[in-house]
């Protein structure tokens, strides 16, 4: 390795600066301190010393410059880190030739096999013609090398073996030993070929699929795994998304996303390669990232893959990174997308990404009756056990907050409320006892919230104001309504009493909840002055109500 390359490169970063992409830095009278992000701590101890460009914790005694940072931090090797840093200081990446003789054979074989595969592309007219029916133009063919295996069995092999031993081509993985006899064929005969490249841009595997709905043959097939291709590792296209200038990348099940994408002018896509994504997938992508979105499959499959991704997400978030999903509704994948709603509708969902949080919510809250208590705890103990994956409390009670309002607006919009009384016209000032719940709630949220959230489902008020209506619900979200105009007039005039228990706090809404059902009912009763079997009727209901909130009055 090149010592002066080395380094320059390490005077083109601000060791801060570089750190700060990954842990909160702060700057404290000319000296820059950070929460250590190798070892847990309330207060920082990770110095950071811009000048020598080096770092040291006083917590747990590590120390480097910034490429042990992101070998450390990234979990990479020294050549990986030093490419990191390339990408991340605009540094055009040098060569790195691999040493082991054996390693740059078998690095050659696959390309060779690609440029060959390639070549047989050109010439077979099927297998050119099912690309273009899927759109697949000469462009797209070039860009990600696509070929085909041609049609010969051990046609590869026949052609490696001019330039490289058996055991070399075997030891590549694109051809296959016999089992009858000493035989050689090809892995990949018969398939369009994706070549798979490793994230420095050298081609390292294939997957082969096939195209004539043949029978009793698996879809894909893949080169086997090497120490160059590792599944769990390599992200398919990664060595030319991370060339964008985009600041997110798409995450995508399998090749033809990948393609789909590219087709309606989005190029900052991956794939995942057959396998779960893992944290070195995460890894790799945040570190040149900003934002890292998931566009996966809707089936059952695809959704509980969806809920593990999403456990993974917050266990490893940091407030600088964001994610969020791209759902192509009512088709199976991106593809099928495109193909039914046309060009620029996946670049419209793009636009239109789902942050996490919300998309969360979307999946875990389909077929939950907000009614059932057992069902609502259930889905709110299931969003604490992911939340508390991640570390940082700040972080996951600024989440649990939302869902917590979630729960709220999910249980009000589906409550069988029934308007009894044609809504007044708008009016800005409220009724008696709707300004009292309005004032009485602004108080008591917390403790409405906390205590006794009960009694917001059980006891629902019926306003008959619009205005009322919308208060409520803002107040019970969440949201801060302290600028709100009518409110100081509410809270001047209204006298609510100090009462601190549960019981009394209980109390005072069941009142509040009667007091709304009084209305309705000397309401009503002025409608069906002419009705005389209704009157009685009514008038039985009033005097119910009237003897509840006389007990209740006992109470206080
Ligand atoms: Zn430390």
């Amino acid at each position: 390795m090149d010592e002066f390359f080395i380094r320059e490169l390490k005077t083109k970063v601000t060791l801060s600066d570089l750190i700060s992409k990954y842990t909160r830095v702060v700057n404290k009278g000319g000296k820059y301190l950070a929460l250590c992000p190798f070892h847990r701590e309330k207060t920082p101890s990770f110095n950071i010393n811009n000048e020598r460009g080096v770092y040291h914790c006083f917590g747990c005694n590590v120390h480097g410059d910034a490429i042990s940072f992101l070998q450390e931090h990234l979990s990479l090797n020294f050549v990986d880190a030093i490419k990191e840093l390339c990408i991340l200081t605009n540094t055009p990446i040098p060569v790195f030739e691999p040493q082991n003789p054996e390693m740059i054979k078998k690095l050659d074989t696959i390309q060779q096999s690609m440029e060959f595969m390639q070549k047989q592309l050109k010439i077979n007219p099927k297998a050119l013609n099912y690309l273009k029916n899927r759109g697949i133009t000469d462009s797209i063919i070039d860009q990600f090398c696509i070929g085909f295996g041609g049609t010969q069995k051990d046609g590869l092999f026949q052609f490696l073996k001019l330039k490289f031993s058996v055991e070399e081509i075997q030891k590549s993985g694109v051809c296959i030993q016999s089992s009858y006899g000493s035989g050689m064929f090809d892995r990949f005969a018969n398939r369009i070929i994706f070549p798979i490249h490793s994230h420095s841009g050298r081609v390292v595997a294939f997957s082969g699929r096939i195209f004539n709905n043949e029978e009793n043959t698996a879809k894909y097939v893949n080169s086997p795994e090497t120490e160059f291709f590792k599944k769990s590792q390599v992200l398919y296209n990664f060595h030319n998304a991370r060339k964008t200038k985009e600041k997110f990348v798409i995450v995508c099940e399998g090749f033809m996303d990948v393609i789909s994408f590219y087709k309606d002018g989005i190029q900052s896509v991956v794939a995942q390669m057959g396998t779960a994504f893992s944290k070195e997938h995460l890894h790799t992508l945040t570190s040149r990232f900003e934002e890292v979105s998931f566009c996966l499959d809707s089936d059952s499959a695809g959704v509980l893959s969806q809920k593990r991704i999403i456990e993974l997400l917050f266990e490893m978030m940091t407030p600088e990174k964001s994610f969020s999903f791209i759902v192509p509704h009512g088709t199976k994948d991106p593809d099928e997308y495109l193909e039914k709603y046309g060009s620029g509708s996946l670049k419209n969902l793009t636009i239109k990404r789902i942050p996490l949080h919300e998309h969360m919510w979307e999946l875990l809250s389909k077929n939950i009756n907000f009614q059932d208590p057992s069902q609502t705890t259930k889905l709110e103990q299931q969003i604490d056990i992911i939340l508390k994956k991640n570390a940082s409390t700040t972080l996951w009670q600024h989440y649990k907050h939302f869902f917590r309002n979630k729960i709220y607006q999910a249980k009000f919009r589906k409550s069988t409320t029934v308007e009894i009384i044609a809504q007044p016209p708008q009016s800005s000032t409220l009724l008696p006892y709707e300004e009292n719940t309005i004032a009485f709630v602004y108080q008591h949220y917390n403790a409405i919230q906390k205590q006794c959230e009960d009694i917001l489902t059980e006891y629902e008020i019926y306003f008959a104001t619009e205005k009322a209506k919308d208060l409520f619900n803002l107040i019970i979200t969440g949201e801060d309504i302290s600028e709100e105009p009518l409110l100081e007039v509410i809270l001047k005039e209204s006298t609510i009493p100090t009462i601190n228990t549960r019981e009394q706090i209980e109390n005072y809404y069941k009142l509040l909840y009667y007091s709304s059902m009084l209305f309705l009912i000397n309401k009503e009763i002025i409608q069906n002055k002419h009705n005389f079997q209704k009157m009685l009727f009514l008038s039985k209901e009033k005097n119910n109500i009237q003897n509840e909130i006389n007990e209740i009055r006992k109470n206080f």
